[in-house]
Parts: C-alpha cells; sequence; structure tokens
C-alpha cells in the first residue's frame, strides 16, 4: 500500500484515521503492525479489503496486490466490485478478534466454508466439503467430520476462532490479515493459535499481516514491525531490531511498559506517558509531542518529522535528522 488516506467525515469535522501509510508484506513474510487503540491499526488492515463503511471514507493512496508472476499488479481501491469480491477470501482473507463478527450463527461451520470455496473455486459439494474437514483438521479441532456439522455456538472460543482461521484459508489466500486475533484468547490458546498460523505460513507460503497492540505477539511471530501512532507509521524496520534497539520515543516507551523475559527483578514497567489525544485534536509538529520525553521546545511542537533511515530502521522523529515543514 502506498500513501494510504482513510478518512472519518463527521459532522464536526474530519478525523483522519490513516493518514498517508505506505506498507508492504512479501510472500512468506510477516508483518506486525502495533500501536495502541485508536492509533489506526484497525482502519488500515480494512482499508485494504475495502471493509471500511461511512462515515468513513478511503480518500486516497494505492493498495497493491503484485500477481505471483509477471504482470501488472491490481489496485484494489480501483477495482470493480465484482473483482474485488473474487479477491477477497481467494486472494486475501481476514481472520478477526471475534469469530461470532464474521461468522454466521444460522449455517454451521462446515457450510459456510464450502460457500467460501465453491464461491472461488469451481469444485463439487463433496470435495469442498473434504476440503472443510482438512482445514478444521489442520487447524488443530478434533474430531473435524463430527465438528464440521457444529454451529459456532457449540463451539469453545478458541475453537470458532481456529473454525475462523479454516475458513479464511480454505481458498489457500496469499496474504491473510489477522486483526488482534488472539486477544480474546487465554494464554495458551493465543500460542497455539500463533504457532498454528505460523506452521500453516510455512506450508501455505502466505504473507500475513497482523494487527495487535501486544509486542509480545510481535515479538513471537513477526519478521517486520511497524509502528503506528495517529494514523501515522512512526517506525518500521525488522522485528528483532525495532523490539530491541527502538529509535522513535513512542516506540520505546511502548516497549518499556512490556514485561521481559529475563529481566531483572529492579526493572520497573512504566506505561506511556499520557492519553492518545482526541481524534479532532491532532498536536502540530510532531503528533506525538506532547507525550514524549525527548521533547523539543520550538522544533517538535512545529516541524513535522519524515521517515528517515537510521541504521536498518525508517523513524520519523526529529531526533534523526532531516524535518519537512
Ligand atoms: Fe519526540 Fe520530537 Fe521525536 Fe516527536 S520529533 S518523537 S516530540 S523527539
Amino acid at each position: 500500500m502506498r500513501s494510504l488516506r482513510t478518512h472519518f467525515e463527521l459532522g464536526d469535522g474530519v478525523v483522519k484515521a490513516v493518514d498517508g501509510v505506505s506498507l508492504s508484506v512479501p510472500r512468506g513474510r510477516t508483518l506486525a503492525v502495533v500501536g495502541e487503540s485508536g492509533c489506526g491499526k484497525s482502519v488500515t488492515a480494512r482499508s485494504i479489503l475495502r471493509l471500511v463503511e461511512k462515515p468513513a471514507r478511503i480518500v486516497g493512496g494505492e493498495i497493491l496486490l503484485h500477481p505471483d508472476s509477471d504482470g501488472e499488479p491490481l489496485d484494489l481501491l480501483a477495482a470493480k466490485d465484482k473483482r474485488l469480491r473474487q479477491v477477497r477470501w481467494a486472494d486475501i482473507a481476514m481472520v478477526f478478534q471475534e469469530p461470532m463478527a464474521s461468522l454466521s450463527l444460522v449455517h454451521t461451520i462446515g457450510d459456510q466454508i464450502i460457500e467460501a470455496v465453491r464461491l472461488h473455486e469451481n469444485v463439487g459439494k463433496q470435495a469442498a466439503r473434504e476440503r472443510a474437514i482438512e482445514m478444521l483438521g489442520r487447524v488443530g479441532i478434533p474430531d473435524p467430520q463430527r465438528r464440521v456439522d457444529s454451529y459456532p455456538f457449540q463451539l469453545s472460543g478458541g475453537m470458532r476462532q481456529r473454525a475462523m482461521i479454516a475458513m479464511a484459508l480454505s481458498c489457500r489466500p496469499r496474504l491473510l490479515i489477522a486483526d488482534e486475533p488472539t486477544t480474546a484468547l487465554d494464554v495458551t490458546t493465543q500460542a497455539q493459535i500463533l504457532d498454528l498460523l505460523q506452521d500453516l505460513q510455512q506450508e501455505f507460503g502466505m504473507a500475513i499481516m497482523l494487527i495487535t497492540h501486544d509486542l509480545g505477539v510481535a515479538a513471537q511471530v513477526a519478521d517486520e514491525v511497524a509502528v503506528m501512532y495517529l494514523g501515522e507509521v512512526v517506525e518500521q524496520g525488522p522485528a528483532s531490531a525495532v523490539l530491541s534497539q527502538p529509535k522513535h520515543p513512542y516506540t520505546q516507551a511502548l516497549v518499556r511498559s512490556v514485561p521481559r523475559l529475563g529481566a531483572r527483578g529492579q526493572e520497573r514497567l512504566v506505561a506511556v506517558r499520557g492519553t492518545v489525544p482526541p481524534p479532532y485534536e491532532r498536536p502540530s509538529g510532531c503528533r506525538f509531542h506532547p507525550r514524549c520525553d525527548a521533547f523539543m521546545a520550538g522544533k517538535c511542537d512545529v516541524t513535522v518529522p519524515t521517515r528517515v533511515r537510521s541504521d536498518e530502521i525508517d523513524v520519523a522523529c526529529l531526533l534523526y535528522g532531516e524535518e519537512k515543514s
């Protein structure tokens, strides 16, 4: 995606939920998009498949789906609705935090997977049912021959999330967008689901875009991390570098707020100072300046930082040089 901008046009003004975000996820890799609630992560993810609803509107940018072989990429923002429906599930699938929001309550999970497969592939009902059973088995649902005829409410939260992943992967998508897929789950199930996603990624070679507020989850699975604040990416780079040697004061504060395995007893966890400002009140200059411990008066509140490369990380902070007026 290049320079994506998604705004909420409300009676009182415009909320710039996503304001010029550029990200890419190569095949077989995992990008974690992290940040506090309200930083624009989920709106970014939903914009990819044009799943934002009024009053939200995508007002600019490109979302390019590159073909596996040579050829022109498809701009999803310019694609006709019919073409976009073909892309959903078959090329790009989404998993949400709450599977009940995506699964139909009145259909069995098998019927829902079968419908998704047959919508995109020319296969008979029996073959699609066998695919559904196979996928339910692959995601660790016991006795899939029987569970395929279960309704979502007959499954536990962890099983429903697995069923949602089975449905998302049933058409072998090239990109899986997982929006807080484990937030509602206990830690054991969370670890199992993350392992499962990694195994399936290796098996199918898909790209994963993981939306999470949890840096521990990002550290566990991501190759690359993008940190968002108030609709902008403020830091991006290899997960190992961003999470161990963060450059941006916001990322540094996020990292300090997370418990570390092996940390010395005296090490204190410190929450990020202040709160995300209300959406209408975008601070001047650097959007993070009211909360920043490294704030430079007359500079950070005036000048909008551009992204610069520092070591192997891209960072938008005036501590690292270049400026834009
Ligand atoms: Fe802090 Fe200034 Fe950097 Fe913004 S530009 S993060 S206020 S030091």
